[in-house]
């Protein structure tokens, strides 16, 4: 706590990040007593400038903040809650208060890598805020089982198409594989990045038995 640099007003700005994802939810502010407060109970606690109290986020709306971890930056003039959101952040019920690019254009990273990350990121929001006709609300409700039982039903797609030589119904059957996979990998909470790393760990060696050799 003694490292922790306040502005004038015995503020210190707060950015919340959901543990789960990655995504950047918000920015707000917090006295030395939230920063207590969150510490204690575990609860995301922030000054409200706006109405000049101490607030829990979640106290009216129940999109509370688990906290798991909080970190200082490198002066110590600003932190990092990292957190596990209830339902949306923002409080227009946008998943993430970041919503609205400045920037005109295609998303960034167009290839596999960059439109996976965004599947997956998408897949998150869903999951936290379970939108009424959303096909991962209703993947959520039928439960993680028969999640499962589906990718291995798109495995069995991919390999019919690639034994049949179909191109366009591989590509179509690979992306099924990859989006339950995806889904999968947000409801247990396991990262795209976790992913990539077992990936990375492998890159540039040669002569790999695969998992199944491997035993
Ligand atoms: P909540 O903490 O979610 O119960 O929301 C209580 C009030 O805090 C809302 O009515 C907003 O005024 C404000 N608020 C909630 N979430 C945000 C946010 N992400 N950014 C800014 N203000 C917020
Ligand atoms: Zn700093
Ligand atoms: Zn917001
Ligand atoms: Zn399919």
């Amino acid at each position: 706590m003694d490292s922790l640099s306040f502005d004038a007003a015995g503020l210190i700005p707060v950015v919340t990040q959901d543990a789960r994802t990655g995504a950047v939810l918000m920015q707000a502010w917090a006295d030395r007593a939230a920063v207590q407060r969150t510490l204690e109970t575990r609860e995301a606690t922030y000054w409200s400038r706006s109405r000049g109290e101490q607030w829990v986020k979640g106290a009216t709306s129940g999109h509370t903040q688990q906290v798991v971890d909080v970190r200082l930056d490198c002066d110590g003039d600003s932190l990092l809650y990292r957190v596990e959101q209830t339902g949306p952040a923002c409080h227009t019920g946008e998943y993430s208060c970041f919503h609205r690019p400045l920037l005109e254009g295609e998303p960034s990273g167009t290839g596999l890598d960059g439109t996976l990350e965004r599947v997956y990121a998408t897949i998150a929001e869903r999951l936290a805020t379970l939108p009424e006709n959303s096909y991962v609300a209703r993947l959520h409700a039928g439960g993680l089982d028969r999640v499962l039982k589906k990718i291995s039903e798109e495995a069995g797609e991919v390999l019919l198409a690639a034994k049949n030589g179909d191109r366009a119904e591989l590509a179509t059957e690979a992306a099924d594989l990859l989006f339950h996979t995806l889904f999968a990998l947000a409801e247990v909470g396991v990262s795209p990045a976790e992913v990539a790393a077992v990936l990375q760990a492998r890159e540039g060696r040669t002569g790999l038995r695969g998992p199944k050799e491997a035993g």
